[in-house]
């Protein structure tokens, strides 16, 4: 090493400052940053303490050597003419303005750098580069885009990240024309398992079934979670629709494996959805969407199930959401109507009471049925709306009645949601007081399958509903699996046959055989009893033969419009007595 290297600042005059050049290199030693003096053929001037520091050589090791040492060795030659042209017209670079630039350690290894360039002609000209250490900042910029881009629970890519890998998939999918599959997950029941056994177990159990994915997956599959217990899986490469079929039987073995927690068993399964890009879609909201709609056909379907995208599904919401939007405007416009059908007497023949049912006439779609209409409330959520309003209505057109004399009873359906819904007691309140209604003459019926949801939390509503003094029945009795149990502990006082069992009720035993024992379970409870959908004389004569109170159906009278009941009334002969002449007239 010769002692022109060794004294930049001193005898050989490179700089010269009225301060004493050892203060200028102490002064130097002192930045934090690396500094190095590089003059035309690439040797090194000078280099302060932080420089030897970051490229872990003495100083005297840099001292004369070539800069390029500390350049990885890829990039060595490409810099030796980068070095030329800069010094044929030489400029300022500030820091923080550079693609990644890398230097090499003594030790071979790597750091990221940054790197700034300034220039002085002193000495026959040198280029000075200050040169920062930037690992720290790239260690918190990955940290940082880690935790942007992915799920702190489980460590999974989350949903934003997922939508870029999704398009890029659909990206490649299209370059090369090859498949894949969007697969979409949610765990059945898991809000069950976080109101069961706590959310620390609930986090648990979302952590297993990353898990396991991933364990069940290729390396070059996407497994992100998209937040709650909602998860996605790209299945990429793939042979053919196949291939995803078999893969996600397999996911769905693996996910339903019990799972052991703090000596618990928990069992819990997944729904899986799947849309293949590009034979359903090629674009990544509707891949997603029909995904999703695939999803809820499994879920439909019960528990530990999966479905591929079909048109039809594609078909079926779009009628929903025609559905939807066109009812949303029928309850703004008018354009619903309760009719009624009245429940006979078997003994006497006489109307002992109406059931209210829903009609709806769009100006564009005609007569919609309720079997149509109403699963599509109940999935959108208009179905409050839509109760409230038949409440309100029924209400009104039970008190018209019997401020006129005629003290008839009216049943009215209530949908599970409106079960749910807390101020159901208060809105009936309010329906009752405001039309004046005479709560014995209202009767309120709950499908046997809704109240068996939640049977504890059911009940206390509709012992609440009974306190206001209406009536309760248990409407399509003998489809819902309820227990004995469960029965007796319902404040109920009706129920209702199901008309499934009545249609064959003359050609199958077994349904023969049903019926009889509805009727006469409800003789032992003390219930009333009607069944329902009765069509044909031999079925009432059934019905007559083994005790069945009152029959709904056909056979007496479709549901009519209320200006029409007094008619029915009056037609049956045998009623004349109970209708008022405020009626007739
Ligand atoms: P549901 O409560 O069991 O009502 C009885 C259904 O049986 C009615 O169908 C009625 O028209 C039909 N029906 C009556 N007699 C016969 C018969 O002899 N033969 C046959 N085949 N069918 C008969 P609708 O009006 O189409 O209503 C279907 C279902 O829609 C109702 O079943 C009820 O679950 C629901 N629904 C109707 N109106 C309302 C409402 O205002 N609110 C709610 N939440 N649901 C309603
Ligand atoms: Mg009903
Ligand atoms: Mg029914």
């Amino acid at each position: 090493m010769t002692g022109r290297y060794a004294e930049p600042f001193g005898s050989h005059g490179l700089v010269r400052l009225d301060a004493d050049a050892a203060l200028v290199r102490a002064a130097m030693d002192a930045a934090p940053d690396g500094i190095v003096l590089v003059q035309h053929d690439g040797a090194i001037l000078y280099a302060n303490a932080a420089m030897a520091a970051i490229s872990g050589y003495a100083l005297a090791e840099l001292l004369g050597t070539s800069v390029h040492r500390l350049l990885p060795r890829s990039h060595r030659m490409r810099h030796a003419e980068q070095m030329a042209d800069y010094f044929d017209g030489p400029s300022r670079r500030p820091m923080g303005m550079g693609r990644d630039l890398w230097l090499e350690r003594k030790d071979g290894s790597l750091i990221p750098v940054d790197v700034a360039l300034g220039h002085t002609e002193q000495g026959g000209g040198a280029a000075v580069a200050f040169v920062r250490d930037i690992t720290e900042l790239r260690r918190l910029e990955a940290r940082m885009h880690y935790q942007a881009t992915h799920d702190t629970l489980t460590g999974l890519v989350n949903r934003w990240q997922f939508g870029q890998r999704l398009e890029q998939a659909i990206a490649e999918s299209a370059r090369q024309g090859e498949p894949f599959a969007l697969l979409l997950l949610d765990l059945d029941d898991f809000k069950a398992i976080n109101d069961g056994y706590g959310h620390a177990a609930g986090d648990q159990v979302l952590v297993e079934v990353a898990r396991r994915l991933k364990g069940a997956l290729r390396a070059s599959d996407t497994l992100a979670r998209l937040g709650g217990d909602e998860f996605t899986v790209l299945l990429q490469p793939l042979a053919g629709p196949e291939e995803a079929e078999q893969r996600a039987a397999e996911l769905l073995q693996v996910l339903c494996q019990p799972c052991r927690m703090h000596g618990f068993e928990l069992n819990f399964g997944a729904s899986l959805g799947l849309a293949l890009c590009p034979a359903d879609a090629r674009d990544a909201a509707t891949l997603l969407r029909y995904a999703d709609m695939a999803m809820y056909q499994a879920k439909e379907r019960g528990r530990a199930n999966f479905a591929f995208y079909t048109d039809y599904m594609g078909r079926r919401m779009a009628e929903k959401i025609l559905l939807h939007d066109r009812l949303k405007l029928a309850l703004s416009y008018g354009g619903l109507a309760l009719h009624y059908q009245p429940q006979v007497c078997v003994a006497t023949g006489r109307v002992q009471a109406v059931e209210a049912l829903l009609r709806w006439s769009d100006p564009e779609l005609g007569d919609v049925s309720p079997e149509r209409f109403i699963p599509v409330a109940e999935a959108t959520g208009l179905i409050l709306a839509l109760g409230a309003w038949v409440l309100d209505a029924a209400c009104r057109q039970t008190a018209q009645w019997a401020r006129a004399g005629l003290a008839l009873r009216v049943a009215v359906n209530l949908s599970a949601q409106q079960l749910r819904q807390t101020d159901l007691v208060d809105q009936l309140r309010g329906s009752l007081a405001v039309h004046g209604t005479p709560p014995g003459l209202l009767e309120l019926e709950v499908t046997e399958s809704e109240t068996m949801a939640d049977p504890e939390q059911a009940r206390q509503v509709l012992c609440n509903l009974q306190a206001l003094g209406v009536g309760v029945a248990l409407d399509d009795f003998g489809t819902g699996y309820s227990s004995l149990v469960h029965l007796k502990q319902l404040p109920v006082s009706r129920i209702k046959i199901d008309r499934e069992f009545i249609r064959p009720l003359l050609h199958s035993e077994a349904d023969a055989t049903m019926v009889r024992a509805i009727i006469g379970l409800a003789r032992t409870l003390g219930l009333h009893v009607v069944a329902e959908g009765v069509e044909a004389v031999e079925q009432l004569r059934f019905l007559e033969q083994h005790g069945c109170e009152a029959y709904q159906g056909w056979l007496y009278s479709k549901a009519v419009p209320a200006a029409q009941v007094l008619a029915l009334l009056r037609s049956a002969g045998t009623q004349e007595d109970s209708v008022p002449a405020a009626l007739t007239e």
